[in-house]
């Protein structure tokens, strides 16, 4: 029996997949690359942008020609857009077999060993009689849900306590919930086990996590960062997203002391405005940002820093977009994720007119894209020449401890740490040759 898991939307949402595949590769299913030859697929959907929604939305109804090619096969939804439209979707595509949204991922392996464990007892007796089907495709290197055969993200938190005025999260995925820190460290030393070298820490606001250990002393997430870093095996510790309030003098001296958390964060700004900021309720403004970011790079000074950048928030005028523009000119990111503002129904900011037009949005977008791409463009030629430690994640490729990717040629060897020395860039990607092995 074969499963298909694909998952739109963010690094949680990708994990989340992972989560789901398991229970049914525990029934025997193996995960295949594609649909076509699959039993089974789990459709994993985002609602954070409208655009993301319907890219899913749309893939249900393309996949009712497949459901209906054999009615054996096993069609499950599950993610975001699955928790906000549930009724809706079993009712516009009965071809889906399960509606499980993200709020039930924990009790989702007993979900779906209720709801299909007859159906999945006769697909296996099905393929068992018909043992000449043809061979699906070959099954992916890496687990399902990670980013790489060497890299797996876990997840140690869900849900968000904040209420950002545009985002469907805290309704979708419901109150913070932090994972407890015996059982994350557990997953780390299986992940490890299974050959994972990088570990990537998800949370929405991921460094609020805190937890009592099992001893009775609570654990703060500096604590969780240092003791995933020891795991055996585990050359790099990276986490996403963290939230700026978290980010203190303690946090940043324990991350410069950590050498496999590298030196790169991801940490989203949204606009530089602080008239917007207060309307996004994002509780910091322009300067405070800032100011945290420095003190970060006091205590790491190489360090390199990511974002994401909403442009188009409702009554965002000219000046506002301005700041955001002197914003990223003071922060300069390696790299950021710009989007669009879109409205989601139900959030604070969707009863706000979105009254920034559409062709002002795209046009904003370019210039702040434009900007980014420029200083992303500066960032990469000033690594030629340079020799950088690179984790090889998929034979011949892989990051920078400060976050960039790199490409080489030979040797390639997926889980080592290697010297390469960059001799040239290629759109976002550095290009290098092996300097030594270790
Ligand atoms: N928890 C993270 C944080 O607070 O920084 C972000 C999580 S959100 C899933 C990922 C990104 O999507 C956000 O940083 C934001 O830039 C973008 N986003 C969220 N809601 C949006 C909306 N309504 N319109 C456009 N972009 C949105
Ligand atoms: Fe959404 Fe804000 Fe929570 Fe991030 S912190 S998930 S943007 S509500």
């Amino acid at each position: 029996m074969r499963l298909h898991v694909v998952s739109f939307g963010c690094q949680m949402s990708v994990a989340d997949g992972g989560e789901m595949a398991a229970p049914l590769l525990a029934r025997g299913f193996r995960a295949v690359a594609g649909p076509e030859d699959a039993d089974a697929i789990v459709l994993n959907t985002c609602t954070v942008r409208q655009h993301a929604e319907d890219k899913a939305l749309s893939m249900i109804g393309r996949l009712r020609e497949w459901k209906e090619a054999s009615p054996d096969r096993v069609l499950i939804v599950a993610g975001c857009a699955a928790e906000r439209l549930g009724g809706w979707i079993r009712t516009r595509f009965p071809h889906v077999d399960l509606v499980v949204g993200a709020k039930s991922i924990e009790d989702y392996p007993a979900i779906v060993s209720q709801a299909l464990a007859a159906k999945f007892d006769a697909l296996r007796e099905t393929r068992e009689a018909f043992a000449s089907v043809s061979p699906g495709a070959a099954p992916p290197e890496a687990p399902v849900g990670w980013t790489s055969a060497v890299v797996a993200p876990v997840t140690i938190m869900r849900g968000c306590n904040y209420s950002c005025s545009y985002c469907i999260v805290p309704a979708v995925r419901g109150r913070e919930s932090y994972r407890p820190y015996e059982t994350v460290l557990a997953e780390i030393r299986a992940k490890a086990a299974l050959g994972a070298r990088e570990i990537l820490l998800l949370g929405q606001t991921v460094n609020s996590w805190r937890a009592r250990g099992a001893d009775g002393r609570e654990r703060r997430f500096a604590d969780l960062l240092g003791a995933a870093a020891s795991v055996d095996g585990v050359a790099r510790v990276r986490f996403e997203s963290p939230h700026p309030r978290y980010l203190d003098d303690a946090f940043a001296a324990a991350f410069a002391a950590l050498p496999q958390a590298g030196e790169h964060i991801h940490m989203p700004v949204q606009s530089g405005s602080d008239r917007v900021l207060a309307l996004m309720r994002r509780n910091y403004t322009a300067a405070s940002f800032l100011e945290k970011i420095a003190r970060l790079r006091a205590a790491v000074p190489a360090i390199e820093v990511s974002t994401d950048i909403i442009v188009g928030f409702p009554s965002e005028t000219d000046a506002d977009f301005e700041r955001t523009l002197e914003l990223v000119g003071s922060l300069r990111p390696a790299s950021a994720y710009t989007f669009k503002y879109s409205p989601r129904e139900g959030t604070e900011s969707a009863g706000m007119p979105d009254d920034v037009p559409e062709a002002v949005k795209e046009e904003r977008l370019a210039r702040l894209n434009a900007l980014c791409d420029g200083l992303a463009e500066s960032a990469l030629k000033s690594r030629i020449g340079r020799t950088v430690e690179v984790l090889d994640e998929n034979g011949g490729y892989g990051r920078t401890r400060d976050g960039f990717r790199v490409k080489w040629g030979s040797p390639a060897e997926p889980g080592r740490l290697l010297r390469v020395r960059v001799t040239g860039t290629m759109k976002r990607t550095l290009l290098g040759e092996i300097d030594e092995q270790r």
